[in-house]
């Protein structure tokens, strides 16, 4: 426990908002030296939000850890052992903290720390309040309440039952099995106070019952309404630590993690590239993790999905480069659109590329701007085309930064050196079927 309490109380916020994914180490280090990078929006292109970063791979995301949602994962984990019937000495602090708000029964309730009687010590009000956020009991407002919901709504510590402005909790009531808000309606659909033979059955005091009208008094007003039409919960078994003790980590993760994911900003820019297309992101995110085993050919196409990939254009706008003119032709402004598309030299070996393919036995007709941005999604010997066309624009791209002209000779070396990196992979790894079944038509010569 000692562990986990270091780990989790933290006062800040342990993580940034934003993460560097840059895309030459020596550019990325002039351009940090740079006196004018005063415009943080110029340099916004090239970064991925770390926000995006945490995501999944098909949501454009890495998968990088998010180290908030994973401390509040382990403070949440804390109740869960809490709920656990394993005797604990720790547990016997927490629940004298807890004794007058009924112990255990806290967890599961529609609580509001600030509204409970009871002031607890940091670490444990920080394990609740990560707890309330993800438990489906406090996940209610007066109006959602169905009703089936709102019969099992535990009456006990609910922030909407309030006497005082405090929530409550009478324990002799509880003992006596008044737990959930049906529990207060007898079977002829009425509140048991008008029921002298309930009251007689719980063998209340004249103390009970004062307490059993204030509580009905304090229920909010939409809910009384209701009432009368609810079932009564007598006979169903109260049983509601089961659900908690389930709980495991990965899902709470994913959960907490979930609610801060956002979208890769670069979506916005190629959606102005692309109007009258339906771009299918998630397909497209995670083609280059299907399509190509080498680690490099994916982080490319990473980079040119988030637009993190550096070009003259951005070059000269932060004051590096006195030209923002292409590498190739240096007759236009060299954006990512005009480099890897638009440009003579760039159009002349795409078409190369296309006679490679027919070469292979691989028929393209043509290739379009979405299919070589992002790949071709549905296709006949999709890996492999996917996976030439990354290699491809890597080669393109390495072009630029050795100031020389694609040649599909060179291209076709390091297909070959590919082919041979990933057959040893898959040797290895024992799965030479799946990788004979993508190189199926590529001729080695
Ligand atoms: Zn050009």
């Amino acid at each position: 426990m000692q562990g986990v309490a270091s780990l989790v109380l933290m006062p800040h916020k342990t993580t940034g908002t934003r993460c560097s994914v840059s895309s030459a180490s020596t550019e990325v280090g002039a351009r940090e030296k740079s006196p004018s990078l005063s415009n943080p929006s110029e340099t916004k292109a090239k970064e991925v939000t770390y926000s995006a970063l945490i995501g999944d791979i098909e949501d454009g995301g890495l998968k990088a850890p998010h180290l908030d949602s994973i401390i509040e994962t382990q403070r949440i984990l804390c109740c869960k052992k809490l709920a656990s019937d394993q005797p604990s000495n720790w547990k016997k602090i927490v629940l004298h903290y807890l004794e007058p708000v009924g112990g255990k029964l806290i967890l599961c309730c529609d609580f509001d720390l600030k509204k409970l009687p009871i002031k607890l010590p940091a670490f444990y009000e920080e394990c609740f309040k990560s707890f309330a956020k993800c438990s489906a009991a406090t996940h209610t407002s007066i109006q959602d309440q169905n009703r089936q919901d709102l019969s099992k709504a535990i009456v006990w510590n609910n922030k909407f039952i309030c006497i005082g402005g405090k929530s409550v909790y009478f324990k002799n009531l509880a003992e006596k099995g008044i737990l959930r808000i049906g529990d207060l309606i007898s079977e002829n659909n009425e509140f048991i106070v008008k029921s002298n033979y309930k009251l007689r059955e719980l063998n209340t005091s004249p103390l009970d019952i004062f307490r059993l009208i204030s509580v009905i008094d304090a229920l909010p007003v939409e809910w009384r309404e209701s009432l009368n039409t609810l079932a009564s919960t007598a006979d169903e078994p109260f049983n509601l630590y089961n659900e908690i003790k389930l709980i495991i980590s990965k899902t709470i993760y994913k959960e907490l993690r979930n609610r801060i994911i956002t979208p890769p900003t670069a979506q916005l820019n190629f959606k102005t590239h692309f109007v009258n297309d339906v771009l299918e992101w998630k397909e497209i995110y995670s083609l280059p993790f299907r399509t190509s085993l080498d680690t490099k050919s994916r982080e490319f196409q990473y980079k040119l999905l988030n637009r993190c990939l550096i070009t003259n254009s951005f070059l000269n706008k932060i004051g590096i480069i006195p030209s923002p003119a292409c590498s190739f032709c240096g007759e236009m402004n060299e954006s990512l659109e005009h480099f890897f598309i638009s440009c003579r030299y760039t159009k002349d070996f795409w078409a190369e590329v296309i006679k490679w393919f027919d070469n292979q036995g691989v028929k393209i007709k043509h290739l379009s701007v979405k299919d070589i941005m992002f790949g071709i999604l549905r296709c006949e010997d999709k890996l492999l085309i996917n996976h030439i066309l990354i290699i491809a624009k890597q080669y393109l791209y390495s072009c630029r930064q050795n100031k020389s002209l694609p040649s599909i000779k060179v291209l076709n070396l390091k297909i070959k050196t590919i082919h041979q990196l990933e057959t040893m992979i898959a040797k290895s790894n024992n799965k030479l079927k799946a990788h004979n079944m993508k190189w199926d038509k590529y001729k080695n010569y």
